[in-house]
């Protein structure tokens, strides 16, 4: 059991698969990578399947593969298919994918265990799609989210970035599209990750607004009165009417006390928190000829310096020491 210092139980392992990205979205990653890390300080597949292994034996339950975009990885199924092999322990294999290249791959992700995709969608409307992401794709997503319906990941989840002035015009028109399509649409406040900067108090729509905007034309009720450790609170329709809308407000409402994920960078680092300043190298670690033991030691370690809390909110906030593509959101 991995605990922290806080008495928090991790079991929730983020894994970025590449810091790079076929994308460009203005909140993220608008002007590409900066010169790429060097190959060989990309963990391999065999490299993350072993490490996952050691983190599910800990009691990790949960694993999202990210990025970056993580199907810019070449043969992500036979990662899948490896990390597959950890379960009935690992209660939940997903990935987050901006939907680009999933129906290529979506049939052989199934096949080698994915249980779950989380596709992002920040717009309806093809030319703010464009302007949002950079990328005129917004054709890719739909065929993305039919196949996943399609193939029977359930639920099928729809994150959207909400930004001031940029798309906070259109959650009523997510909403309706959960409804007509029986998706779990999720709202995220934006969080100061961007590589751009631009970042700003007043560009952030809060949950609360959110859920009002939503709940005036569509009712909401509340699914849960509690979040336990996920970071969205849940909402059914009202009238019955299939389709969720998730809310996640980090900036707002910070939900830092019943936090269980850890995160590890697609270069080995491990993260104890989206807004850490430092890393924890298990890459050199593991590469150092580690025996399974050290490796173990090193990782409840590093565990036990989780922050308690994140900062966003304090005068004197210092930004993370990566943005949100090299992390893995
Ligand atoms: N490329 C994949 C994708 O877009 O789904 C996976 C990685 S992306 C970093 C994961 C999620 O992080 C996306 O749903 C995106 O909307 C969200 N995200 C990125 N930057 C963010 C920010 N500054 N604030 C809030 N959410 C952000
Ligand atoms: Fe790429 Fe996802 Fe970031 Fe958009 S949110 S730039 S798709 S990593």
């Amino acid at each position: 059991m991995l605990r922290d210092a806080h008495n928090r139980t991790i079991r929730d392992l983020r894994i970025s698969l590449t810091d790079r990205c076929n994308f460009r979205c203005f909140y993220c990653l608008p002007n590409g990578e900066p010169p790429l890390a060097r190959k060989e300080t990309i963990l391999t597949f065999e490299e993350i399947a072993y490490l996952s292994e050691i983190f599910v034996s800990l009691g990790i339950e949960k694993i999202r593969l990210t990025g970056g975009e993580p199907l810019i990885r070449k043969d992500v199924p036979s990662l899948v298919r490896e990390l597959a092999k950890l379960k009935p322990s690992l209660h939940d294999l997903a990935l987050t994918t901006n939907g680009f290249d999933f129906p290529r791959h979506a049939a052989a992700l199934k096949e080698a265990g994915l249980d779950r995709v989380t596709l992002s969608l920040d717009s309806l409307d093809r030319d703010k799609f464009l302007d949002i992401t950079g990328v005129d794709a917004l054709d890719k997503v739909y065929k993305s989210i039919e196949a996943a319906k399609e193939l029977g990941f359930d639920p099928v989840k729809i994150n959207a970035c909400v930004v001031r002035g940029r798309n906070d015009d259109e959650l009523v028109d997510f909403a309706r599209f959960a409804r007509e399509y029986a998706i779990s649409m999720r709202f995220i406040e934006f969080m100061p990750l961007d590589s751009g900067h631009e970042w700003s108090r007043d560009l952030v729509v809060s949950g609360k607004e959110i859920y009002a905007a939503i709940n005036a034309v569509f009712p909401l009720r509340l699914k849960e009165t509690s979040r336990g450790s996920e970071t969205s609170w849940k909402y059914e329709f009202a009238d019955g009417s299939p389709g969720e809308i998730g809310i996640i407000a980090p900036v707002t409402e910070m939900f830092c006390g019943a936090c269980s994920r850890i995160r590890l960078t697609a270069d080995g680092q491990i993260r104890t928190c989206l807004f850490s300043t430092t890393e924890h190298n298990l890459r050199d670690v593991l590469r150092s000829g580690a025996s399974r033991e050290e490796i173990i030691q090193f990782i409840e370690d590093v565990v036990m310096k989780k922050e308690p809390r994140h900062y966003i909110n304090d005068a004197e906030f210092t930004p993370a020491s990566r943005t949100m593509s090299f992390i893995g959101g």
